[in-house]
């Protein structure tokens, strides 16, 4: 059996009591439903430099125009600390085949975007920070999906981030073993409709980035890293009815000589339907798979785009 993906976790939202407050923030769609696909690792930075549970808060302060994670009761700057740890812990963790990272929302050293930020010798408060441990995890991994917690309890954001994640699982399946230019082009083709239903441009933008690449003589492991890099890059903007739907009927020409008429107008109605809200994506979804088993065309490019894991499923009944 494959091993699960790994999916890192801010440490509270599974539960564990490593909070300032000396409690835990679990996010119970985690604990009980995702990590039953998914192997989640939590990680707690402030535990990680050393900090003890409880302990008092920490701030982002900026001063001449860099940023610091300050202890609030003592007022000592644990900036260097975490940059460091945050090195470490992504090395570690990069190292260890995490697919993606769930991050805390507003936390100092945990949140990925507007995160409070005292100017130094202000009282003012902009919202407009990222922890500093992400802000490290970030720079180093701009291959890796990220997401904060919050975003989880919708579907949509929840299903595209899980898209991102089994993406980039597959792309460390097939590096093992080492990059080829053969495998590249290969696994670039093999994802084409996830492309074309996720982000339109990506598929000319991303074949040409491999062209280029490899015309200059880039070495392979650095042309998969830079293709990853931009692919997540492009993946970074929720999709939309319309281009998924448009990737369906692209399936749907390709098998459409081993349907009969009235199996494809049936399959044209229900796409139409999901493209103007009146069905979830998983109605078209789970009729396009069946056809395409039954007329034997469940090659990897389609597979890849019909036939989403359980988890996913779920989600694609209420988007
Ligand atoms: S937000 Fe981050 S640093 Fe704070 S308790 Fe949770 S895991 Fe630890």
């Amino acid at each position: 059996m494959p091993s699960k993906p790994k999916l890192a976790v801010s440490a509270c939202l599974l539960g564990q009591k490593v909070r300032h407050n000396g409690d835990g923030a679990e996010v119970r769609g985690l604990t009980k439903s995702w990590s039953r696909h998914l192997d989640l690792v939590g990680v707690c930075p402030e535990v990680g430099i050393g900090m003890g549970t409880p302990r008092a808060p920490t701030r982002l302060v900026k001063r001449q125009g860099r940023m610091h994670l300050i202890d609030s009761k003592n007022n000592d700057d644990l900036s260097q600390k975490m940059v460091d740890y945050a090195e470490l812990q992504s090395d570690a963790l990069t190292k260890a085949g995490i697919c993606g990272f769930v991050f805390k929302s507003a936390s100092a050293s945990c949140g990925l975007e507007r995160v409070k930020v005292s100017e130094d010798g202000h009282t003012a408060l902009r919202n407009d920070g990222t922890g500093l441990f992400t802000l490290v995890f970030t720079t180093l991994n701009p291959h890796i999906p990220v997401i904060e917690e919050g975003n989880l309890g919708d579907p949509l954001q929840a299903e595209h981030f899980l898209a991102r994640v089994e993406f980039f699982s597959s792309w460390l399946e097939e590096a093992r073993g080492g990059w080829s230019a053969e495998k590249i082009t290969q696994f670039h083709d093999s994802n084409k409709l996830f492309f074309i239903s996720r982000s339109p441009n990506a598929k000319r933008n991303l074949g040409r980035l491999i062209a280029q690449a490899f015309d200059r003589g880039d070495h392979p492991e650095n042309v998969a890293f830079e293709y990853m890099a931009a692919a997540q890059k492009s993946l970074n903007v929720l999709t939309k009815p319309g281009p998924i739907a448009h990737a369906m009927e692209r399936v749907l020409g390709r098998i459409s000589p081993n349907l009969s008429v009235g199996e494809r107008q049936e399959m044209l109605g229900v796409i139409n339907e999901y493209r103007r809200g009146l069905q979830p994506r998983s109605a078209p979804l789970t009729l396009l798979r069946e056809h395409v088993r039954n007329c034997g065309m469940d090659n990897e490019t389609h597979a890849r785009f019909t036939t989403p894991t359980p988890l996913r499923l779920d989600l694609l009944a209420n988007v």
